[in-house]
């Protein structure tokens, strides 16, 4: 049978790692691979290589002059991208166009009707705004695969779902005031963790007021108290029918995450996928692309996306 998923996991993709001990160290693909082939789930995909996105390609969602000045970087070797936390390396341009590639690649698949579903464990860098990195990510792949949508393929209405315990400002502000853009995002409670952002109260602007949807949680929340945010997450997809899904599956709302606080099991990644599929089947035509995110305890973020990846691959079973 010809699979329906299509999977992006390559050696360039695994070079978006930041070293010296960083917690998004090089080895983040390595882990979730070794489960996936454990489970042999990766002889139910179509394992698929990557490509580097062109300075065109990043530039519809990114300023030029982010690009160009990560491209400097990138060839020094040294500094740091952003404010804080994401260092340049010598490669991070590479590196971080082909996160971009990968993506493009799995949505033109999709939309020449070749697979239905992508995942693509080193991806959803939402922190990352138009004009700038921030929190470990270089360009924005959702951001520039919803401009691709838009401008290349003439979808419009797309709805990014986020269950990243961080919250998705990459993509909430850019799109705050968009008509056409349905957002979602379970984080922690931005009180208590970067970027200190999506509160219950930002749930859109102007044109664009009640489409977006933030729920934010309290440190140690479980699956109990996802299953019921999650229930809202499907109502608000309901009533506002997108025609693509983008799914942000961030590992690092599982119990033990070094970084942050909540008590999620790999169950509530499971759950959110197979519900996806459904929904995305009843309104999308089952388009949906997932992206791995963050997710720092290794063990975790092989668990939760191998649990992403399966529920993708039996699709709305
Ligand atoms: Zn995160």
């Amino acid at each position: 049978m010809k699979s329906e998923v299509a999977l992006y996991v390559d050696e360039a993709l695994g070079s978006y790692g930041f070293p010296d001990g960083h917690p998004w160290g090089p080895d983040r693909q390595d882990a979730f691979w070794r489960e996936a082939a454990g489970q042999r789930l990766d002889k139910s995909a179509e394992v698929c290589g990557s490509r580097a996105a062109s300075a065109a390609e990043i530039g519809r969602f990114h300023d030029e002059a982010h690009v160009e000045r990560v491209h400097q970087l990138s060839d020094r070797g040294y500094g740091l991208i952003d404010h804080g936390d994401t260092p340049a390396f010598s490669g991070v341009y590479e590196a971080s166009a082909h996160v971009v590639g990968a993506a493009l690649e799995g949505l033109h698949r999709i939309m020449a009707g070749e697979v239905l579903r992508t995942f693509q464990p080193i991806g959803g860098l939402h922190h990352a705004a138009r004009e700038r990195a921030a929190g470990f990510c270089v360009f924005n792949d959702c951001g520039v695969v919803i401009d691709t949508l838009r401008s290349q393929y003439g979808v419009q209405r797309v709805a990014y779902v986020d269950i990243d315990v961080h919250h998705g400002d990459g993509l909430y502000y850019p799109y705050e005031s968009d008509p056409d853009f349905i957002y979602a995002d379970i984080h922690e409670d931005g009180r208590y963790l970067y970027p200190g952002t999506g509160a219950a109260t930002e749930c859109g602007k102007g044109a664009g007021a009640g489409l977006k949807l933030n729920i934010p949680m309290q440190p140690a929340s479980g699956d109990k108290e996802f299953m019921e945010a999650w229930e809202r997450v499907e109502a608000h997809l309901r009533e506002h029918k997108p025609e693509f899904i983008l799914l942000q599956a961030g590992a690092d709302s599982i119990a033990g995450d070094p970084l942050a606080h909540l008590q999620y099991t790999p169950r509530a990644h499971a759950h959110a996928a197979k519900r996806l599929c459904v929904i995305a089947n009843e309104l999308c035509g089952g388009r949906i692309m997932g992206f791995g995110g963050g997710g720092y305890n290794r063990k975790n973020l092989a668990l939760g996306w191998c649990g992403v990846l399966n529920a993708f691959i039996r699709g709305s079973e």
